[in-house]
């Protein structure tokens, strides 16, 4: 097989990508702090000749590679923020700050889009239309830096039609590229649930609206939304995690808080499984005698992957890795990522750079103070990431995709 032109260009890039990527991962910053990040990234790109626009919805970096072909844009989105979290690597470039450290790889998403950009400039004979290039802020750190962006106008001027966005994944051999259609997070929200009653004496009990007893009965029947409320072929949670209240073993206490989370395949369906916890918990205060209160905190919603992209990313992808390498993921990750809200709104693609390599112990999950991979896959990740851009560019000449967003 002739070796694909990207991969041989991006080869050539691995050098510099590591470069970036070692300095990132010394010197991280956490979600909304991305100062000295930001301005690594800016300035890149400004030596590539693109035109860069910082500081959008925050820290956020956006550059435009415009071919004056006239034709769509595609965006390729990656995260630069890193984890409160003290790594325990030891390694030159190991994090140089306390209890900061890049052990979600956004060093090296960052890093390869980077290498990236600097390839599809080389290439940009190739080009259909128009690449914009978003490096985001805070996704680790709720609310994310996804929904200031959209809101700065990281979508528009001139319009994206389709984005593409990768995350490094332990849980795939190294070299490979993983893809789900349609859902593949889930949706989460977490729940205060307050179960208010009449505090007394332990010695008049009668006297009381006992909210122990209250809780008790909404954790018991709780349980029975999921197996009795919903549909068996639609994956969901409830969890109630933290029981709180009372303050003495002779005071029957005023009120008991309950938290916990919601998980669900489809974003929407997160409001629906709220309803039947708040009417679980007003039938058990209502038949005890007291009141309730239910506050629900959306968190990121389900990435939606546009099955016609995703089958176009597959036919990119295996442009520069075996086609057997391209995995079908069957079910959807319990991780949360706020790309979702880029997909709420253009067709979008995120994808996963497969990095467990056990000969050299990165096998380490995401998070994990020791999470670190091989950066010898980072021109596979930029080629994969130019090829899609490409792709995406000269099939939209060909054919509209439809508005399947999944909601
Ligand atoms: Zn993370
Ligand atoms: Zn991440």
């Amino acid at each position: 097989m002739k070796p694909n032109p990207f991969l041989q260009e991006a080869g050539s890039l691995l050098n510099q990508m590591r470069e970036i990527r070692r300095d990132l991962h010394k010197h991280p910053e956490l979600g909304m702090q991305e100062i000295r990040t930001s301005r690594i990234v800016a300035d890149y790109l400004k030596n590539l000749g693109l035109d860069v626009r910082t500081e959008v919805g925050g820290y956020g970096v956006l550059a435009l590679l415009s071919t004056r072909t006239g034709g769509n844009t595609v965006a390729l989105r990656a995260d630069m923020d890193a984890l409160p979290l003290e790594e325990k690597n030891k390694v030159p470039y190991a994090s140089v700050k306390r209890g900061v450290a890049h052990c979600c790889g956004h060093d090296g998403h960052t890093a390869i889009l980077l290498g990236a950009a600097n390839l599809l400039c080389k290439f940009s004979d190739k080009l259909n239309g128009n690449v914009k290039f978003i490096f985001q802020p805070s996704e680790d750190k709720a609310p994310g830096g996804a929904i200031p962006m959209i809101a700065d106008g990281a979508l528009r001027d001139p319009d994206v039609d389709g984005i593409f966005s990768l995350h490094l994944s332990p849980e795939l051999a190294e070299g490979t590229a993983g893809i789900k259609s349609g859902f593949s997070t889930i949706s989460s929200a977490e729940f205060v649930l307050k179960m208010i009653g009449k505090g007394c004496h332990v010695a008049s009990p009668h006297e009381s609206v006992d909210p122990v007893i209250m809780a008790g009965m909404v954790i018991t029947a709780g349980q029975t939304i999921v197996s009795r409320r919903i549909n068996p072929l639609d994956p969901t949670i409830i969890s109630f995690c933290t029981v709180q209240g009372g303050t003495a073993s002779n005071i029957i206490p005023e009120e008991v808080t309950l938290t916990g989370t919601i998980r669900t395949l489809k974003p929407e369906k997160r409001e629906e499984l709220a309803d039947h916890l708040d009417q679980v918990a007003q039938g058990v205060a209502r038949s005890s005698g007291g009141t309730c209160h239910l506050t629900l905190k959306m968190e990121y919603p389900s990435v939606f992957n546009h099955p016609e992209l995703t089958a176009e990313f597959k036919d990119s992808a295996a442009k520069i890795v075996p086609a057997d390498s391209v995995i079908e993921m069957q079910s959807p990750s319990m991780t949360g990522e706020d790309v979702a809200y880029f997909h709420q709104k253009v067709p979008g693609v995120h994808w996963l750079l497969g990095s467990a390599n056990p000969a050299m112990d990165f096998t380490h999950p995401l998070h994990s103070p020791v999470f670190d991979f091989n950066e010898e896959i980072m021109p596979l990740g930029a080629a994969i990431h130019a090829c899609c851009a490409v792709d995406f560019l000269r099939n939209r000449q060909k054919r509209p995709l439809s508005s399947d967003f999944g909601h």
